[in-house]
Order: C-alpha cells, then structure tokens, then sequence
C-alpha cells in the first residue's frame, strides 16, 4: 500500500493510460479523482476504481473547469498528495495539411490544459506532494506527422524541469512520464482510417526492440514509482517506459 492515506487527481483518468493508473492507485490505498469530458466513461470508470472514486466532468482547456475540479476534490478529500496530469490528445497529419484549428487543438489540451492544471493545483497541494506529466517518446524523436503533438509533448518535458525548480522549496517534486507505444483508445481517435492504423501500427511495431506495443497497467506502475516516496529523490526527470525505442 504505498499511497495509503494519498488523494490522487487524475486528468484523463476514465481511459487509457490515466485510468490505469487510477486502478493501482486506488490499489495502493489512494483516494481517486477522476477528470475528463465524457460523461459515460466517467461514470463507468469510476464505477470500476471503487466506491470512494470521485469522478468531474470538465475540459482541461478551462480554467474554470479546472478551478472546479480541485475545489471540489478539497471538498471531498481535503488536500492532493499526487497530480497526474495526464489528459491529451494525438492527431497525425503531415505538415502540410496541419490547419489553424488542428494546431490549437492539440497545443490547447496537451500543453495549455497541462500547464494550468498544475497551476490551478497549487493552492490545493500538500507540500511534498509530486506532480507527474505525462508527456511521449514523440519529445526527443522525429515521428512523422507527429510535429505539432511532439512539440506539445515537448513542452511538457520541459515544465516538470521548470515546474520543479519553482516548488521544489515547497518539496513538490516534478517528475515526467514518457510513454512509448501503449495500446489504448487514443488510436482510435486519431482520425485515422483502419488501414493507417494498422499501417502505423506495424511501422511503430518493428522499431520496438521488446516486440510489442506496451500497456495501460505497465505505465501504471511506471507513475506509482514516480507517485510514491520509492522515488523520493527525483525530481525534474524523466521515466522512458518505452520497450527499449528510443534508448536501444
Ligand atoms: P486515451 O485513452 O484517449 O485517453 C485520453 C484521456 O484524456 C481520456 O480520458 C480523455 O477523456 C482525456 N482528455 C482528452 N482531452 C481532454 C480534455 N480536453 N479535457 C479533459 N480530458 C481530456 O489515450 P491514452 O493513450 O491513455 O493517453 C493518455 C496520455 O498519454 C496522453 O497525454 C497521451 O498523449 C499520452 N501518451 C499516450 C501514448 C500511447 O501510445 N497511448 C504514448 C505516449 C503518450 P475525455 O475524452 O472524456 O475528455
């Protein structure tokens, strides 16, 4: 039970990798916030983490939304131990076809709705508490249509540096998560036709030097490391949990 007593907030925790994490989480002994936009995997999700899971309908792009979401938490909780800043969306497209609205969507939620959650958290944080952003492999390597998702992703990288510098007098420690390929809904909801899927699935497939696409409970245990006082003397890294990609 390693975060036994902990109040854990997970953005993008009704899918994928997030929820994951919300299930070890909640089986280490944390109490669980959820945040996303759809009301049915919301419900659903927090259905399945247990009964003391609280689950927030919002979008990381409000701050609004945000504000709401950890002030009903400090209702519910008290003060947040863990902040996994997770939620974030993926839509390859060549450069050339990268339009105005793509480009504000994808920057909006993967590093806008990143940098004000943990923002709008402040307040609400225990000392000691540790921030987890989940960023990507897609940070450091040059993916093709992934230039506006891998500079976002980039982004993130570079706030838990920062982000850490600026709380680290408070003992808050910044740490990122970068995933390689994880199987998880976001495939699906790339915009892409089965055939690219499958296409790019296979093209990612053979750069794995472990064979295969990783998973939602593997990353999990990746961010418990990172959540928990087993790495009480990191601060402002990175985790690669990549089957070997980008380091082999
Ligand atoms: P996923 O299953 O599609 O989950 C994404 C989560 O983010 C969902 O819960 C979604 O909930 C939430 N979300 C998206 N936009 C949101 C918004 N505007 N406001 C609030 N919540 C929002 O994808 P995943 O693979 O688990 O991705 C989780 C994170 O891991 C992302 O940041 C992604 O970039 C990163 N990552 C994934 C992989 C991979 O291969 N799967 C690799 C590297 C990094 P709603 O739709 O209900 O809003």
């Amino acid at each position: 039970m390693k975060l036994e007593n902990k109040v854990a907030v997970i953005t993008g925790g009704n899918s994928g990798i997030g929820l994951g994490i919300a299930r070890e989480f909640a089986k280490q002994g944390a109490s669980i916030v959820i945040f996303g936009r759809s009301a049915g995997t919301l419900e659903s999700a927090a259905a399945e983490i247990g009964s003391m899971t609280l689950a927030v309908q919002g979008d990381v792009t409000s701050v609004s939304d945000l504000d709401r979401l950890f002030e009903s938490t400090v209702q519910k909780f008290g003060k947040i131990d863990v902040l996994v800043v997770n939620a974030g969306v993926a839509r390859p497209e060549p450069v050339e076809q990268v339009d105005e609205a793509a480009f504000d969507f994808l920057s909006d939620i993967n590093f806008k709705g990143a940098f004000f959650t943990v923002q709008r958290a402040l307040p609400h944080l225990n000392d000691r508490a540790s921030i987890i952003l989940n960023s990507s492999i897609s940070n450091s390597i040059g993916m093709p249509g992934m230039a506006v998702y891998g500079a976002t992703k980039a982004a993130v990288r570079s706030l838990a540096r920062t982000l850490s510098a600026e709380l680290l007098p408070r003992g808050i420690r910044v740490n990122t998560l970068s995933p390689g390929a994880i199987e998880t809904p976001i495939w699906g909801r790339t915009g892409l036709q089965q055939e690219e899927l499958d296409q790019m699935a296979s093209n990612i497939g053979s750069q794995i030097p472990m064979g295969r696409f990783g998973t939602s409970s593997e990353m999990a245990k990746a961010a418990l490391f990172l959540a928990s006082d087993d790495s009480s003397y990191v601060a402002g890294a990175e985790l690669v949990a990549d089957g070997g990609m980008t380091q082999i």
